[in-house]
């Protein structure tokens, strides 16, 4: 039995839960919202901007219960949850269910990348958020995508050295993308001049880094050539993948972009939605509007959440040609060495995870994605090397102490 039961739960509290929880509420259902960090606002505000703090209020207003530190792992009966807490565990019972689970970075693994101090550009961010001490230091940011600039601009705002911005797309790409959204090349030209004297340079990766203890410096390629920066971080990541680990362990179906959604945000299970960058990155605007969508559903108030397609379909097509900009050049395949690991977790190295014929074999011969991550980090990077996606997810999705699993 459940220890506690709402109408509708919210897993996630970054945008689009928050969205959708407010939304859910407004016809008075019982709501909860919970997440596995301790102030709702999800990667994007991690609980410290003017508009996280707008929908927080709402969702306080409205009377969501907020459920902080709580980490769903596992969905052992049907239409419940289990979580654990920071110091205990729980069931928690749902009538409809929405999952705003986000999305984590890809990272590609290349000579050094293990070294301390290569770091997920978002990840190094959120340290510094939380209290790293970055002024000073001199940062490569590497890898591609808009998160790049973002991450630039938050570092170099808080006194980092940035050096450069290495950005795999090349330039006309680039300048296509942001000139065909208006309102978007207001935003780039805002965070690039906010990073006046840094080069952004286009067309251009890291390709291995070094230091004896910890990164002493990284090496780029740009149009055939190579050459060394010196630096104290290198924040790399190349693109965002979405967490779709418990959308599967519920039975949703994925489509091509992540876990697949109908008109109003509905998955293939009944009464579980989905919002958010779980269903496909496409970034903060797509994933309120269909936080808000999938909230007004969910609640039962389909003529709101009908209101809201025409705007989620504009966010929609920058999502598209986003993905489309940013797409990953087939050059990076070559960017493991043959002795790099690439299951940072089980040491696994490449030239044993390619003599593999798909991931149940990498996994069986080389425990590739068994380890403490379950493949969170190597997934995403064998299935642009290789092509291989993870064949079934099993419980726990993410880690959990044995106490919550004997419960
Ligand atoms: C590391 C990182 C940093 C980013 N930084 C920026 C930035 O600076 N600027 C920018 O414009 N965009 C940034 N983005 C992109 C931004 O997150 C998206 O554009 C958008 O805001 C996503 O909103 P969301 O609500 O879909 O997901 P998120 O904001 O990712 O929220 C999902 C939440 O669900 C929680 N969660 C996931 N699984 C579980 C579970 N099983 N149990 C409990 N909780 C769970 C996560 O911890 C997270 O808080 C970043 C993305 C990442 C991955």
């Amino acid at each position: 039995m459940a220890d506690r039961a709402f109408d509708v739960v919210v897993v996630g509290a970054g945008p689009a839960g928050l969205a959708a929880a407010c939304r859910a509420a407004e016809r008075g259902k019982r709501v909860a919202m919970l997440d596995d960090n301790p102030l709702p606002g999800g990667q994007i505000w991690r609980g410290a901007s003017q508009e996280a703090a707008g929908w927080i209020r709402r969702a306080q207003r409205l009377g969501v219960e907020w459920i902080a530190g709580a980490r769903v792992f596992d969905a052992p009966e049907p239409q419940q949850l289990a979580v654990e807490m920071f110091a205990d565990e729980c069931r928690i019972g749902y009538g409809s269910l929405i999952l705003a689970t986000g999305a984590r970075e890809r990272f590609l693994p290349f000579p050094g990348w293990t070294l301390p101090n290569v770091m997920g550009a978002g990840g190094l961010q959120a340290l510094a958020k939380s209290g790293l001490p970055i002024a000073g230091k001199r940062v490569v940011v590497g890898g591609s995508g808009p998160l790049l600039l973002a991450v630039a601009r938050y570092l170099k705002t808080h006194g980092a050295d940035v050096r450069l911005i290495a950005e795999q797309t090349p330039q006309a790409a680039v300048v296509r993308f942001v000139m065909r959204f208006p309102r978007k090349l207001a935003q780039a030209l805002a965070l690039r001049a906010g990073l006046l004297g840094v080069p952004y340079l286009t067309s251009c990766w890291p390709v291995s880094a070094q230091g004896r203890e910890k990164l002493e410096s990284v090496t780029l390629t740009r149009d055939g050539r190579a050459w060394s920066e010196a630096c104290d971080y290198l924040a790399c990541g190349f693109g965002l993948i979405p967490n779709v680990e418990l959308a599967v362990l519920l039975g949703c179906r994925l489509s091509a972009n992540g876990v697949a959604v109908d008109g109003v945000q509905e998955t293939s299970v009944k009464g579980v939605f989905a919002a958010g960058e779980t269903t496909g990155v496409g970034g903060l605007d797509l994933s309120l509007v269909e936080g808000e969508i999938a909230g007004y559903a969910a609640g039962g108030n389909t003529d709101r959440a009908t209101a809201l397609f025409a705007t989620r379909a504009a966010h929609r097509r920058f999502a598209q040609a986003l993905e489309r900009t940013f797409a990953l050049r087939p050059e990076l395949r070559g960017l493991p060495q043959p002795s790099t690991f690439v299951c940072r977790c089980e040491d696994v190295t490449w030239d044993r995870v390619r003599a593999c014929r798909n991931w149940r074999e990498a996994k069986l011969h080389t425990r590739c994605g068994m380890g403490p991550c379950q493949g969170r980090i190597c997934g995403g990077a064998v299935e642009f090397l290789l092509g291989w996606h993870a064949e079934s997810v099993r419980p726990p999705v993410l880690p959990a102490r044995v106490r919550a699993l004997e419960q």
